[in-house]
């Protein structure tokens, strides 16, 4: 039984959603924004050290700010869930006959006959009541329940990851060229990054690599853009 639990939960995409996503959005985050950071400086300036002390205080704090929002964000949602079910526990003392109906309509809706629904509800409810209506009423469950702390280290490990490849190009390419070799190592990430969230997660290949071009293109450009009208200013 244990292991065709494990079959199905490994075959399903919607189970690695949580982490992957948190994942995915900090790396491409860390990448895109730590490059066009990098690529920024290096148009307004002809030396490597403020390129480099830039781009790794942008990765830092890029990575801090990542985990903090994340953690912020996804507590919040812990908040609500734990208020819902607080407030499940009370209808459920209060007035179990309504709340015993409620589950069996959701049983019905989903396709079970009245008699079997009932049912269903009233063996799940002998069961465990609280457990039933988190799950089929309020539809908090394992897959989907918030872990701030988690999905922070995530978010802020992914974006670190993303982050370390445009410093690295800033340690060893030619100076002269340094925007170029930033944008193309940044895209080549971001397509690499783009392919495995796509095949991952089971969506379009061909799909992901042109939004992840054309927004990197613009957002890289763009920042290339304002540091070459800083440099110039600066003389
Ligand atoms: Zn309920």
């Amino acid at each position: 039984m244990e292991a065709v639990k494990d079959n199905y939960l490994a075959n399903h995409f919607i189970h690695r959603s949580n982490w992957l996503r948190a994942a995915v959005l900090g790396a491409n985050d860390g990448i895109l924004s730590t490059a066009s950071l990098a690529i920024g400086v290096s148009a307004a300036s002809d030396l490597r050290e403020p390129i480099i002390v830039a781009t790794l205080a942008g990765l830092v704090a890029g990575a801090l700010s990542m985990a903090a929002g994340e953690f912020v964000s996804v507590s919040s949602q812990t908040d609500v869930e734990k208020a819902d079910i607080e407030r499940e526990k009370l209808e459920l003392s209060e007035m179990p006959e309504i709340e015993l109906l409620r589950l069996s309509e959701i049983y019905e809706q989903r396709g079970l006959t009245k008699e079997t629904a009932l049912k269903v509800a009233t063996e799940l409810t002998a069961h465990d009541a609280l457990g039933a209506h988190i799950r089929d009423e309020l539809g908090i469950n394992d897959v989907s329940q918030a872990k701030p702390l988690q999905a922070a280290w995530a978010s802020g490990a992914a974006f670190s990851v993303g982050g370390i490849l445009p410093l690295l190009v800033t340690l060893f390419v030619p100076l002269p060229q340094m925007e170029y070799y930033l944008y193309g190592f940044a895209l080549f990430f971001l397509i690499l990054l783009g392919i495995v969230a796509a095949k991952t997660g089971g969506s379009s290949i061909s799909k992901a690599i042109l939004r992840i071009t054309l927004w990197g293109t613009v957002a890289m450009g763009l920042t290339a853009l304002v540091g070459y009208l800083f440099g110039v200013n600066l003389g």
